[in-house]
């Protein structure tokens, strides 16, 4: 759920509205994208590798990350669409 004012949507996130993200495990983000850390909108830290994944989203560029709760909060509002995740290619 999200509030009108919902303090997530003080990160500026515009440029997400109608994108498609991969959903990919945290793992793998942490393994290739270590720049990485954070939920674009409520900060939470990808977590810790060893203990278990999580299943996040990324953007095309590769430069932000989604925890899933997060996708699925904001998923209509801006228009988000999730990729199957099967064409995800780390360089
Ligand atoms: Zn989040």
């Amino acid at each position: 759920m999200i509030e009108k004012d919902d303090w997530r949507l003080l990160n500026d996130a515009e440029f997400l509205r109608g994108q498609y993200l991969d959903p990919v495990s945290s793992n793998e983000i942490i393994e290739h994208l270590p720049k990485l850390k954070n939920c674009l909108f409520c900060w939470e830290q990808l977590p810790d590798k060893l203990r278990y994944y999580q299943t996040w989203y990324i953007d095309t560029e590769r430069t932000i990350c989604i925890c899933e709760k997060c996708f699925n909060d904001f998923q209509t509002y801006f228009n988000l669409k999730s990729t199957d995740g099967w064409d995800v290619e780390w360089e």
